[in-house]
Formats: C-alpha cells, sequence, structure tokens
C-alpha cells in the first residue's frame, strides 16, 4: 500500500490519462464524489482522500493491479519506437514542429480553453503524441482559469470566476542546462514583462505554457495571463506578443530548436517577427531574407470566416508596441506595420496578426474544403494580380481525436469488431467497413446503454440549475428515454442561428409533443462574457423552453464544456446544426457524435459540405444561399421542420423489428460510421499536416536555416 500512493501520482503526472478511460475510471472509483467535485481532476482526488479512504477503496476495487497495468501500458506508449511517425515525420526529430495556439483544451481540469479552436488544438496534440509526431505545443497559462455559465434569476448568462488551485495541475517550472528555473521576458511600451516558462506532459509531447506570475512582474503585468480573451484591445495585444514573442523565446531558453513555426489562428503570429530579429541580431542576416526564411518555415492556419472575428489593432497601439521588434528588425516601424495591414501604405489603417501570418508564411489553409475557398475568396485582395483560385490558401480538414470522445462502450464495441488494433489504423477506410456486418442489435443496444447515462446526467443538472433559480421540479422529470433525442449545442451568436426551430412555435411544439413519435430536444452553449446578443439568445430559447408544453421535453444545459458536451456527444441520437452558410469554418462536435453511434443533420456548410453523401446523414437544404439573409433563415427553418418531420422522425420510429431495433435508421448510422470515421478524426488530420506542409516546410527550409 506504501507503494500504491506515488504510483498513483505517477500516473496523474501525464495527461494521457486524459484519453485513457480505464485510468479515468481508477480515480473515479476511489471515491465518486469526490471525483466529480473535483473536476475529474485525478491530481485533486489524490489530494484530499484520506489515507484511510484511500486504502480501503484501493483493495474494494482492485486498485493496484489496475495501476500496474496503467503504468506499464503508459511506459510502453512512451517508449514505443514503431509509430507512424518515425517513418513519415523523421525530418523533423530533432527539430520538432512548435504549434502555436492561444487556448489548448485538453481536460476540463485545465482551464486554458474556452471553445472549438482549443479543444482541437488539444486534439492535435493528443493525435501527434499517438502518431509520435515531434512537436512542442506553446501557449499561455491563465491563472484566473475559467468563467462558468450561471444562469440568474432573469435567465440570463452570469460569468462567474470559478477558482482552480495550479498546484492541483501537473504543470512543472522547466529548468534549463544548468538546472536554472527558465523564464523569459518580453518588451512592452515603456517596460518588460517576464513569464515563468512551465510544462506539461501530453502523452509524448510537451506543452510549454507561459505564467506571468513572476515576483518582477508589476500587477498590471501579471494580469497580462490572467484570463484568456480577457480584458481591452491593449491587453489582448501584449497577450499576443507574449504567447508569440514570448513562446519563441521559450523554446530557445529550452534548448528547443523548431524546424517549423505552426501558427493555429493569428493571435501568434508576433512568433514570426521573433524568429526574424534573432536571425538578423545573431547572424547578421539581411532583414528582407530572413523574413522570407521565416515564411518558408510557416504553416500557418485560418479559422475564421467571419471578418469581425479577425484582431484589428488601431495604428497607434500596434505601432508603440512593435517598436522594440522592429527595432531588432533593422527595418523602419513603418515596413513592420505595413506586413499587418491590407495596403502597406495604407498609413493609420489598423494591424491585423492575420494579415502578417498570412504576409509571412509560405503555407496556409482553411479547416475545411469549403472554408479554403472562403478564405481564398477573402483574401484575395492580399494577393494583387493573382486570380481567386490562385490565392495560396489550401485546406486540411479538421479531425477529432477518437479516444477522447469515443465512449467505453463503443470502444468495446468497436475492438470487439474492427479488431484490439483498431485505434492504430483509424485512417484506413478498410478498418471501418467491417462495421457493415456489426447485428443492428448490439449498437442499438450500445446505444441505449449510454443514452439512458445522458439522459440521467441532463435531468440532474436541469434539477440543479432549477432548484438554484428557485423554480419547481419537473414532474415526471424531463425528456422521455424512449424518445429520440437531438442535441444542439455551441457557442450562442446569431450566425448559428441556435433560434431557428423556435421561429415556428405551433409547429414545433406538435414536434416535439407528438403523441406516437415524440422528440427531445437538448441545448447547451455559452455566450462570449462581453456578447450581450449571444446572451439575448440564450435568454430568449430558455424562456421559450420554460413554457408548461415545453419543459418536458426540451432542456437547456448550462455551462457547455468538454464535460457536458462528452454527455451528449455519446449519448444523443441525433446532432444539429444550423449555421448560415458558409460561416461555419469547419465544425467538429458533429464527428464526435458520429463516432458514437450518432446521426449529423445539418446546413451543408463547414466539413458537412464535403462530408455528406446523401445518405450518411441528413442535410438541410441545398447549399445555395440567398443574398437576403432573412429570407435565407425562413427557408432553412422551413427546410429544418422538414427534415425533422419526413425524413428523421420517420427513419427513427419506422421499420422496427420485433425487439424494436429501428432498422433503418440503424443501417444509416453504420454507414455514417463507415463513411465518416477514417476521415474525419484527428490522426488523418495531423498526417495530412505532416504530409502536404509540415514534412514540405521543414525541408525547403531546414536545410538552410542553422540552429536558433
Ligand atoms: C468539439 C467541441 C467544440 C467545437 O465544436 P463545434 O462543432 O466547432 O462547435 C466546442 N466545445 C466543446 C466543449 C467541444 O467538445
Amino acid at each position: 500500500m506504501d507503494k500504491l500512493f506515488p504510483k498513483l501520482q505517477k500516473l496523474t503526472q501525464n495527461l494521457w490519462w486524459t484519453w485513457k478511460p480505464e485510468v479515468r475510471t481508477i480515480f473515479r472509483d476511489l471515491d465518486l464524489e469526490l471525483y466529480h467535485k473535483a473536476h475529474q481532476n485525478p491530481m485533486s482526488v489524490l489530494k484530499q482522500i484520506s489515507t484511510e479512504e484511500l486504502e480501503q477503496r484501493a483493495a474494494d476495487v482492485d486498485v493496484p493491479a489496475r495501476v500496474d497495468r496503467a503504468l506499464r501500458q503508459l511506459h510502453e506508449y512512451l517508449t514505443s519506437v514503431t509509430t507512424w511517425g518515425l517513418t513519415h515525420a523523421g525530418a523533423m526529430r530533432s527539430r520538432p514542429i512548435a504549434y502555436f495556439c492561444m487556448e489548448f483544451g485538453i481536460h476540463e481540469s485545465l482551464p486554458i480553453y474556452s471553445g472549438g479552436l482549443g479543444i482541437l488544438a488539444g486534439d492535435h496534440l493528443k493525435a501527434a503524441s499517438d502518431l509520435g509526431i515531434p512537436l512542442v505545443g506553446v501557449g499561455l497559462l491563465y491563472h484566473e482559469g475559467y468563467t462558468s455559465q450561471v444562469l440568474d434569476a432573469s435567465l440570463w448568462q452570469q460569468d462567474v470566476v470559478e477558482p482552480f488551485d495550479i498546484a492541483d495541475l501537473p504543470l512543472v517550472h522547466t529548468v534549463d542546462r544548468h538546472g536554472e528555473p527558465v523564464y523569459v521576458s518580453v518588451e512592452l511600451p515603456g517596460r518588460t514583462v517576464y513569464a515563468a516558462v512551465l510544462e506539461v506532459q501530453v502523452g509524448r509531447i510537451r506543452l510549454i505554457l507561459l505564467d506571468t506570475r513572476v515576483k518582477r512582474n508589476d500587477p498590471r503585468d501579471v494580469a497580462i495571463a490572467a484570463r484568456l480573451y480577457g480584458g481591452d484591445q491593449r491587453m489582448r495585444m501584449e497577450q499576443e506578443l507574449l504567447l508569440g514573442v514570448g513562446g519563441a523565446r521559450a523554446l530557445r531558453a529550452l534548448g528547443i530548436t523548431a524546424s517549423v513555426f505552426h501558427l493555429n489562428e493569428g493571435h501568434s503570429a508576433f512568433a514570426l517577427l521573433e524568429r526574424a530579429r534573432y536571425r538578423i541580431q545573431m547572424d547578421g542576416m539581411d532583414p528582407h531574407k530572413a523574413l522570407q526564411e521565416v515564411a518558408a518555415a510557416t504553416v500557418f492556419t485560418t479559422h475564421t470566416p467571419v471578418d469581425a472575428g479577425h484582431d484589428r489593432f488601431p495604428a497607434n497601439l500596434a505601432a508603440e508596441h512593435l517598436r522594440p521588434l522592429a527595432e531588432g528588425l533593422k527595418l523602419p516601424l513603418d515596413e513592420v506595420m505595413g506586413l499587418g495591414r491590407v495596403n502597406p501604405h495604407d498609413h493609420g489603417s489598423p494591424f491585423l496578426p492575420t494579415v502578417l501570418a498570412l504576409k509571412l508564411s509560405r503555407r496556409a489553409n482553411g479547416v475545411s474544403a469549403l472554408h479554403g475557398v472562403v478564405s481564398r475568396h477573402m483574401w484575395n485582395h492580399l494577393y494583387p494580380g493573382l486570380r481567386e483560385e490562385a490565392v495560396p490558401i489550401g485546406h486540411v480538414t479538421n479531425g477529432v481525436h477518437l479516444p477522447t470522445w469515443l465512449a467505453t462502450e463503443m470502444n468495446h464495441l468497436y475492438e470487439a469488431h474492427l479488431g484490439v488494433a483498431y485505434p492504430s489504423a483509424l485512417t484506413r477506410p478498410d478498418t471501418w467497413m467491417k462495421i457493415m456486418s456489426v447485428s443492428p442489435a448490439e449498437i442499438w443496444e450500445t446505444k441505449q446503454v449510454l443514452k439512458a447515462r445522458t439522459i440521467r446526467f441532463l435531468r440532474e443538472h436541469c434539477a440543479i440549475t432549477r432548484t438554484r433559480l428557485g423554480l419547481p421540479e419537473i414532474d415526471p422529470p424531463p425528456l422521455d428515454p424512449d424518445a429520440l433525442t437531438i442535441g444542439f449545442a455551441r457557442r450562442f451568436v446569431p450566425y448559428k442561428r441556435p433560434d431557428l426551430l423556435f421561429t415556428d412555435l405551433a409547429r414545433l411544439d406538435r414536434l416535439v409533443n407528438h403523441p406516437e413519435r415524440p422528440v427531445n430536444l437538448v441545448f447547451s452553449g455559452r455566450a462570449h462574457p462581453a456578447d450581450n446578443t449571444g446572451k439575448a439568445l440564450i435568454q430568449k430559447v430558455v424562456q421559450i423552453i420554460d413554457h408548461p408544453r415545453f419543459r418536458h421535453r426540451i432542456v437547456f444545459i448550462e455551462n457547455y464544456n468538454i464535460r457536458v458536451g462528452r454527455m451528449l456527444y455519446q449519448g444523443i441520437d441525433a446532432w444539429l446544426n444550423t449555421p448560415q452558410r458558409p460561416l461555419e469554418a469547419c465544425g467538429t462536435s458533429g464527428m464526435k457524435v458520429v463516432l458514437n453511434g450518432g446521426l449529423h443533420i445539418s446546413v451543408r456548410d463547414g466539413w458537412w459540405a464535403e462530408a455528406y453523401d446523401g445518405e450518411n446523414g441528413f442535410a438541410i437544404g441545398t447549399g445555395e444561399t440567398h443574398v437576403d439573409q432573412a429570407i435565407q433563415d425562413r427557408r432553412d427553418a422551413e427546410e429544418l421542420f422538414r427534415v425533422l418531420e419526413e425524413e428523421v422522425i420517420p427513419l427513427y420510429y419506422e421499420n422496427r423489428n420485433a425487439a424494436g431495433v429501428p432498422r433503418c435508421w440503424v443501417g444509416r448510422v453504420k454507414h455514417s460510421i463507415r463513411t465518416l470515421a477514417w476521415r474525419f478524426n484527428a490522426d488523418r488530420m495531423v498526417q495530412d499536416y505532416v504530409r502536404h506542409l509540415y514534412v514540405p516546410a521543414a525541408t525547403s527550409s531546414s536545410c538552410q536555416m542553422p540552429p536558433d
């Protein structure tokens, strides 16, 4: 027993456990209540559990044997030499990819993400780890953590800061060759800001996180990294400088010589200026040549088809902050400013990090085929003389990290039918072909287990919210366990149209309360703390669904995050996505649903535009768009109701066999898994990046570029 505690501790040190359900359940089984109170964080469970309880429970639930097994698996994982990366990413072995992102969504206990961008970055690291790709993540540690969404009595979203203890995370302060803790500094107007360089292990991958809680910092500089996307434009500019410039310096301080900088979204674009500055100052290189060299070794991924979604820093603010970098680059400030301007000679126009990233990267991409088209159109004016098709922005469609999002029961089903080694062959179509011979009953029964668990979770969540709001309990509890259950969860912003079904309440009433074919609807999602339009949308939806006709069938789940998401993706029957085309760059939540045996119902936007084949889910509309958005919204609402009434609901309720299994529905589920799972997973995504972007960028540049 003495040795058990250190072994458990060792398991918590690598975030590998975040995608190993069998490791997570060890901690859950030690103390269920504590586990949930501790946000499913094993480290904090270990800290809080008493020695007596640990000993007692460990014996009851076979913990020692499970821990030994997990540690052995972890060791094998970390030391394995037969990875895909070894044979495909050899060029980067001594010079990894540096992957910069403002947020990383790895697990709910590490509060450094807000939404889709962060989750994608987390999935990227995990897949790079599984594949053995030499890659280092670079981000910021937000020491104030998340705000959680809490509705007040008027159903208005309040953003409550959730305290968390950094000591509950397996973060370590990095040390240099001499064993000294590593810090970096970045010059800001009139001062220097410092950051401690921390790191956390994500499987085989190191994630470097900068922490501004350093004694030498003025309190207002500590605040720079207090919160993700917090503060005003000045704060935002300083955050981005810290991430880009500080991040590039952190890599150097750790002796990591990156081959390629991969900027996941434009927030980290200043890293490119810092990289060039270093070459110019240390190697006396010509500034323009240095910028070209940096561009050759950069991959830039843009995620934002909405114009207002790109940062725009006022000229004065940007100039004030870029002065030190311009001096280091030995370039006139005006020229450096020009790198972030659509028209470099338009003095006074704002500075866009996205423009900087596009000008300083030889390889850029959007995140779905359609988003590639949209991005080429959107940025065509940056490339005068080029036709739209020739704009150098390609695409790599996003994918999701299967082990993170897959329910244990689905994993068992796949192991049984696709073979236990299926996770190492996710990207092969023939792996998934085998799903076609699984009996419909087995898939259906597995799904019923997941659905029952999810509905229990949703009811509990609803009850907690209602109690807090002083609302009476719903009796019988909401959501019919046998009804078709459709989920919708994402950020509440007008272009995602969470209210599309609420445009015809009488029809919605008939739909959800149909006597033989009832429908449950589950909504979840937050608005940005500063976005009152989004908050008003939430209020509107929650008000409507509290109507006596709706409250048994439609629920709103507070505080959408990784955990709520996982429960939804695994347990619902179908997933709804209704963006205004083409504003959804990709969307990944539907992919998570498909892997868990649910069906996707979506506008042909983002990934669905390239994924839908007529039979592997449902499409709303044809993909044509009317120039008048109000007309388009009416059309899409009509089409959404029609698809639900004429396609989705009949498929779910009709053609049931004697055991109640809807054969056609399950047939469609199988077809959906077969045609989608091999493509829309993060292994395929990372492999695409390696083949088409990382290796070409690394080989076109690293031979000339000496170590930093
Ligand atoms: C997957 C995921 C997202 C991104 O999904 P979209 O389809 O892009 O909205 C956002 N939040 C959470 C918690 C997720 O798990």
